[in-house]
């Protein structure tokens, strides 16, 4: 469980995020849908630990993440990052995916075991020998999203990992995200502009309007009860 109590973040004199709180259960997917700007992104950099809130604290299995760096470190490895845009690494798929183990120093078996397993889940059985540059941009994502996974985190961010991406990847992406939620109770959280993937991948769905949370629900509640008039224009219900 991942738990932001009260964060806010502010860049000069812009308030991108406004007194934040949010949990995250163990194997709940949790979605933030909003209009661009709206502070999505800062709300996941914050919550991986990439950025420091301005104000607020974060907790990771009820326990608060430690202010040293060594203790930051140790909290970071238990998580998985995705970024909407894949980074291309060197090297083939195999070596993409399995950097998190071997800087484990995972034994060959258990590496190669673990990256079968992944290319399964992401439906690129065969591409293991594959110069990662050289996929497209759907079969990108999904080895990211391998490569975020293998190491099995306790909680995976992922910033919108479906974004223009063509139909079939997005399908096997939310396979492997119900996947790791369902069968490793990997606790989830994500940022989509794709309002029917909310409803269709979340258990609950938060909504951002300028950098505030102003209703946390299910996807249900979300779109047939907005809570305010922000939120009905955003999911659309008064079209
Ligand atoms: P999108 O849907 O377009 O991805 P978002 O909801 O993810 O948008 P954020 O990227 O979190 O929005 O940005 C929230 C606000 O914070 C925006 O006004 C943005 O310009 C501002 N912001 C984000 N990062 C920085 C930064 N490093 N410096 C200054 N302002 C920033
Ligand atoms: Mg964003």
């Amino acid at each position: 469980m991942i738990t932001g109590t009260s964060l806010s973040k502010t860049y000069g004199d812009r308030t991108a995020l406004d007194e934040i709180s949010l949990s995250v259960q163990k194997g709940e997917i949790v979605g933030i849908i909003g209009p661009s700007g709206s502070g999505k992104s800062t709300l996941l950099r914050l919550l991986d630990l990439i950025e420091t809130p301005t104000t607020g604290t974060i907790a990771l299995d009820g326990v608060p993440v430690p202010t040293g760096r060594h203790g930051r470190l140790q909290v970071i490895r238990q998580m998985g990052m995705v970024f909407q845009r894949p980074a291309v690494f060197s090297g083939t798929v195999s070596e993409n995916i399995s950097a998190g183990l071997r800087f484990r120093g995972e034994e060959k078996e258990v590496i190669d075991k673990e990256v079968k397993r992944m290319l399964g889940l992401i439906r690129l059985e065969g591409y293991g020998d594959r110069i990662a540059s050289t996929l497209s941009g759907g079969e990108l994502q999904r080895v990211a999203i391998a490569r975020a996974a293998v190491t099995r985190p306790v909680v995976l961010f992922m910033d919108e990992p479906t974004a223009n991406l063509d139909p079939h990847s997005t399908a096997v992406i939310e396979d492997m995200i119900h996947h790791l939620a369902t069968e490793e109770e990997t606790t989830i959280l994500l940022a989509t502009h794709d309002m029917v993937q909310g409803q269709r991948l979340c258990d609950r769905i938060g909504v951002m309007i300028d950098g505030r949370l102003v209703q946390t629900g299910t996807p249900d509640e979300i779109f047939s009860s907005p809570a305010t008039p922000a939120v009905a224009t955003f999911t659309g219900i008064d079209n």
